[in-house]
């Protein structure tokens, strides 16, 4: 019997091993695999070729550079610019990122750690300012990938 309850606990804590290698090993490849989004969008590539940069510097904290982006893809010709104000519906983006930033840490330190609410609030308000030029540049680049879709070059 106890061979038994054993056997299985063996099987399922192997099972479960299994399990989250294989999320791990996807994750990476899916981060890794030039054609994903997710590649693009935290690469700073644009969102028609994954190739060409689509803000000027690769460096979030060049302070003087880091919201510049190129007029187009200097690979595949993409119009980033597009239209006066396009850049307007990232602050959408930028709302989501932060909201979910907040309730994230909010579960990390509150749930999990216990921490009070004013020192989380403070916390929080220290993240948020040190990740801006971050939560900057990724709404506009999520932004735009939301209108236009990856589109392999033919030379490759
Ligand atoms: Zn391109």
């Amino acid at each position: 019997m106890i061979f038994i309850i054993n056997s299985f606990l063996f099987d399922f804590m192997t099972f479960g091993t299994t399990l989250i290698v294989n999320f791990v090993t996807k994750s990476i490849s899916f981060m890794s695999n030039k054609k994903s989004p997710l590649y693009s969008v935290l690469n700073n590539k644009c969102p028609r070729c994954h190739e060409g940069s689509f803000f000027i510097t690769n460096n979030p904290y060049d302070l003087k550079r880091f919201g510049n982006l190129n007029d187009r893809c200097p690979v595949c010709n993409e119009d980033f610019r597009r239209e006066p104000g396009y850049y307007f519906g990232a602050t959408y983006v930028s709302y989501g990122l932060t909201v979910s930033f907040g309730i994230g840490l909010f579960l990390l330190l509150c749930v999990v750690f216990s921490v009070e609410v004013v020192p989380y609030i403070i916390i929080l308000s220290t993240l948020l300012i040190l990740l801006m030029p971050l939560f900057y540049r990724f709404s506009r680049i999520i932004w735009i990938h939301m209108f236009v879709k990856f589109k392999e070059l033919k030379n490759n």
